[in-house]
């Protein structure tokens, strides 16, 4: 099983080394803005790296947006990300699901149908991700993500599963992976996030697993049998750098 880190996208080459990492995420553009990825001169030494690496959307993309001031520019951010990712050769772009606010969550599903319809294929699969809040979230409660894929799983996208997310949004870990599949029929990426806040707090707030000898809310032992249980790459997107996420990555080895 495939185990890294989500890192600084300065140098992901060294930092995957620093954890011992199989696995690299990182973001191609500030997450918290607009701006188009810039071309990456490792690129190519990415691409040629025995790494398996996965693109982070944007968390200001909101696909599902009723506003369309924030959903048309969410859309085009989707593709040049999802084509920038391409030049890393990344196998995946996570996207949160996005919500609707006072919207109609029916609406939000819909409109993640067009944004993937839209989508023009960069060889790249779109990994839609359970997020641990927001107003009439698509992916938070699996009621929501079961209505979603009614809409958009014959679109061949697939799916990341983030347990700090799950956790934090009211979706008990224990036999997770099972409910997950039932409804998406796939699990392409496990983000193993510890959490510092309670079940159902609808707040994201990410904590160590194992690393700083910080457990948070979210027992490690469930983390890892999740991990265990979904089969697929994973990606701890935890605190304290190297140190803490390469802890954490040493745990889930050690527990596989
Ligand atoms: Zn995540």
């Amino acid at each position: 099983m495939r185990i890294g880190a989500h890192v600084d996208p300065a140098d992901p080459l060294a930092e995957a080394a620093a954890r011992k990492a199989d696995v690299v995420q990182f973001f191609l553009a500030d997450p918290q803005g607009w701006k188009n990825p810039l071309p990456r001169a490792d690129a190519q030494a990415l691409k040629d790296s025995d790494l398996q690496v996965f693109i982070h959307a944007p968390y200001i993309v909101n696909v599902a947006s009723p506003n369309n001031r924030i959903r048309i520019p969410s859309r085009k951010l989707m593709q040049v990300h999802a084509e920038a990712a391409a030049t890393v050769g990344a196998s995946g772009l996570i996207v949160h699901g996005g919500h609707v606010d006072k919207g109609d969550l029916a609406d939000g599903f819909a409109n993640w149908r067009k944004a993937l319809e839209q989508h023009k294929d960069t060889g790249v699969p779109i990994l839609i991700e359970n997020t641990a809040g927001g107003d009439n979230a698509c992916a938070r409660k699996f009621d929501a993500l079961a209505q979603l894929w009614d809409t958009v799983g014959d679109l061949n996208v697939g799916f990341c599963l983030d347990t700090c997310h799950a956790h934090a949004g009211g979706e008990d870990l224990l036999n997770i992976v099972d409910r997950v599949k039932a409804i998406t029929g796939r699990i392409d990426l496990v983000h193993a996030n510890g959490s510092k806040d309670g079940f159902d707090s609808g707040r994201d707030r990410h904590d160590n697993l194992f690393g700083g000898g910080s457990p948070g809310t979210l027992d490690a032992e469930l983390v890892a049998a999740v991990v265990r249980a979904a089969g697929a790459p994973v990606v701890v997107e935890t605190p304290g750098g190297a140190d803490g996420q390469g802890a954490d990555i040493a745990y889930l080895r050690a527990h596989l």
